[in-house]
């Protein structure tokens, strides 16, 4: 018979022998481009806030006043007696903004894969993933019945392949992240959607790291390669990453969204976003297309901030989006450099195998709107003696 504590004991064991064990690094402070771990005040590219959308004053004064006006919580399931007006609006609001017929959201990014693909996919349908898909994107195909393949990462002849040697009659899904983030490199949306076409198949794109970061106003990548009118691109995402909130949507059809509503079980069998979440994410959608400047600060501050570590010498694997890998090697040097950078007053994770090959542990920077250059220099001079004292750069 086995005990909890000892079936604890031994997992934690496991997870501690194979180096899978976390403990989470505390904020002491907001999440903003500076704030305080550790005791130390660091400069922050730990974080997803590309906007700095989590602690500004207009997402927080719109969600106290939907706080005050329609209360603390919803109280039921959106199909049963949750749904409020203003989470309808808001849902029309992201749908034009998106320049989709239509838009759902539901709680998270996570529960958004589960519900849309466990909604769409059934038995003889075939779904072709790119390898490097996030984690909800597999665990949602898990609860799917369709036969599951993998194609090599953004490699369009292997996605052929597996499409020519997988021939159905039912449905086909080709998934691909828009933007991956542990490379911060972008889906060729353009090629992919072209063989979906050619093979009758349908292409499902999470753009967790795209919205807000790429095409117009930050409409995303299926906005950039200007497919977001086509009816055979299904658009998932998150608004818990740049929007600076909680939430996921999948925008697409009215008749999508009515399916969804119908069948996707987070969406059925768990509670609505309270009316602060949803003051907060209209306030977002909002800025965001009054102030595009705050976009362009985004991406000057990745081609500064990349332009330099390139400069220093440091190899920020092809990334084209503000994740900026820095590559050290094995994932025990990835560690060391974040332990010394936190010491310099910069918070940035360490990322090794299995989250990503051996031999390219990194450390994951992402740059955000709010970062100053004088934050950015700072986090440049720590990573400047850091990659000598490792090794990593010439010095
Ligand atoms: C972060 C992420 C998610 C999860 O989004 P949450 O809203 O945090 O649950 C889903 N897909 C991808 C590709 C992500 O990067």
């Amino acid at each position: 018979m086995t005990s909890l504590t000892s079936r604890i004991d031994a997992e934690l064991q496991r997870l501690r022998s194979a180096g899978l064990y976390i403990s989470p690094r505390v904020l002491e402070a907001p999440q903003r481009p500076i704030t305080r771990v550790l005791g130390r005040e660091v400069v922050n590219l730990a974080s997803n806030n590309y906007l700095g959308f989590a602690d500004h004053p207009f997402l927080k004064e719109r969600a106290r006043q939907f706080l005050e006006t329609w209360g603390a919580g919803v109280g039921a399931v959106r199909t049963i007696a949750g749904t409020l007006s203003i989470h309808e609006d808001f849902e029309t609001q992201l749908a034009e903004f998106k320049g989709t017929g239509s838009a759902l959201v539901l709680h998270s990014g996570f529960t958004t894969n589960q519900g849309v693909l466990g909604s769409l996919l059934q038995e003889g349908d075939l779904v072709v993933s790119d390898e490097l898909n996030h984690a909800s994107i597999i665990d949602g195909l898990r609860l799917a019945k369709a036969t599951k393949k993998v194609f090599k990462h953004k490699d369009m002849q292997d996605l052929e392949r597996v499409l020519l040697e997988n021939p159905t009659d039912g449905l086909k899904l080709i998934v691909t992240d828009g933007v991956f983030s542990m490379d911060g490199d972008i889906a060729p949306l353009d090629k992919i959607v072209e063989i979906a076409r050619r093979y009758g198949a349908v292409t499902y794109v999470d753009d967790a790291h795209g919205s807000g970061v790429l095409g117009e106003a930050g409409r995303g990548t299926v906005h950039h390669f200007g497919f977001e009118h086509a009816d055979d691109v299904i658009q998932i995402g998150t608004l818990s990453k740049a929007w600076g909130v909680v939430g996921g949507y999948a925008a697409g059809t009215r008749d999508l969204r009515d399916l969804l509503i119908n069948k996707a079980r987070p969406f059925l069998f768990s509670t609505g976003h309270p009316p602060a979440v949803v003051g907060a994410l209209s306030a977002a959608v909002e800025l965001i297309q009054r102030e595009p400047h705050i976009m362009e600060t985004l991406w000057d501050n990745t081609r500064y901030f990349k332009a330099e570590l390139s400069r220093l010498g440091f190899d920020t694997f092809g990334s084209e989006t503000p994740i900026t890998p820095v590559i050290f090697g094995e994932t025990g040097a990835a560690f060391e450099a974040s332990r010394l950078l936190l010491e310099r007053g910069v918070f940035a994770v360490g990322i090794g195998f299995p989250t990503v090959p051996r031999g390219s542990a990194r450390i994951r920077n992402i740059v955000t709107a709010a970062h100053t250059r004088d934050m950015l220099d700072r986090a440049l001079a720590a990573y400047e003696a850091v990659g000598r004292e490792l090794g990593v750069v010439a010095g």
